[in-house]
């Protein structure tokens, strides 16, 4: 079997140009959404996330608003700003680029962000109403593997769903997604017994670990559906670097029905599903506007 390779690159590409429509059409009615990046110090990596964020939102339409500390930064002064944000009329999102500098709480920070700006999910509030079913903002990169398992297959209705790792922006909403959509949900970690002898058996299979192709053909159930959100830089001899996934790609073609390459797969979805949920909160807040009485 050579499997569909799932275009990400196509997916994200089209979901943005439908979010430019859709932003071009709020503006009629006077709003434009807005997204606020936080960055803290000078994590290259960081940046250049930071940049393509800040791209693509102006691309859509929407305006960015980009937050550059200093790595010194106080946790004090980082929770003021948050604040401001939060007050700020003209700020849908807000996002805080993670790793934050070791003297800083994440956590804390995270916390700080008003729920209905926290367009990448990661608040306590939108994790527990999406593990309850409820409606609230789902963390981007599962929303984008989700999108990328339907456009596949749309009715996921009973099919075993196995997700490898349990991080609480990745594979733990991962499967709360799924089970929304009537999978059985298995989530592995690194203390799971023959995590190969259950991802055989997963007729989606999404692994976010962190690990250099460590899914071999031995994994995959033939004609299963594979996500790879793993994104690893390994140097070859001549210095260069390149990307791997979690996954061995063509292991994964030669007896899966469709698997995400890396890069091009899970990684595009990631932003354009920060747009989406930037533009749900613009919404929300013509709704709330809207909806007080005269
Ligand atoms: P994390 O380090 O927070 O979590 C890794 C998880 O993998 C843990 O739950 C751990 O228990 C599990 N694990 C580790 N070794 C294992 C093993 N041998 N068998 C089974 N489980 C094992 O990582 P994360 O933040 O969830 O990210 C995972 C990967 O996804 C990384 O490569 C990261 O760069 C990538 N990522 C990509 C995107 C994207 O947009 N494409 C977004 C977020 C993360």
């Amino acid at each position: 079997m050579t499997a569909e390779i799932i275009d990400g690159k196509a997916a994200a590409a089209r979901l943005r140009t439908q979010i430019a429509e859709e932003v071009a059409a709020l503006a009629r009615q006077h709003v434009k959404p807005g997204l606020a990046v936080v960055l803290v110090g000078e994590d290259p990596a960081s940046q250049i996330y930071v940049r393509s964020k800040g791209k693509q939102t102006k691309e859509v339409g929407m305006n960015s608003f980009a937050h550059h500390l200093p790595s010194t930064v106080s946790q004090i002064e980082l929770l003021a700003l948050i604040r401001t944000l939060n007050l700020d009329t003209a700020v849908d999102g807000i996002l805080v680029q993670l790793p934050l500098p070791a003297h800083i709480d994440a956590d804390l920070v995270l916390r700080a962000i008003d729920p209905s700006k926290d367009v990448d999910g990661f608040h306590p509030l939108n994790a527990g109403l999406i593990a309850t079913g409820a409606a609230g903002v789902a963390p981007c990169t599962p929303l984008g593997c989700l999108q990328l398992i339907k456009s596949v297959r749309q009715d996921l209705s009973g099919l075993h769903a196995v997700v490898v790792g349990r991080s609480n922006i990745v594979g733990k909403p991962m499967g709360q997604l799924l089970l929304r959509e009537d999978c059985t949900a298995t989530i592995c970690h690194r203390f799971s017994r023959d995590v190969p002898a259950i991802t055989r058996t997963g007729d989606i299979l999404v692994v976010a670990v962190g690990r250099p192709e460590l899914v071999r053909r031995d994994w995959i159930k033939p004609g299963a559906i594979v996500i790879d959100v793993g994104i690893n830089r390994l140097s070859k001899p001549d210095g260069a670097t390149t990307l791997v996934g979690d996954v061995h790609f063509e292991d994964a073609r030669n007896i899966a029905a469709a698997v995400t390459p890396v890069p091009g797969g899970v990684g595009p979805m990631t932003i354009a599903c920060l747009l989406r949920n930037t533009l749900d909160a613009a919404r929300g807040r013509l709704d709330r506007n809207t909806s007080i009485p005269q």
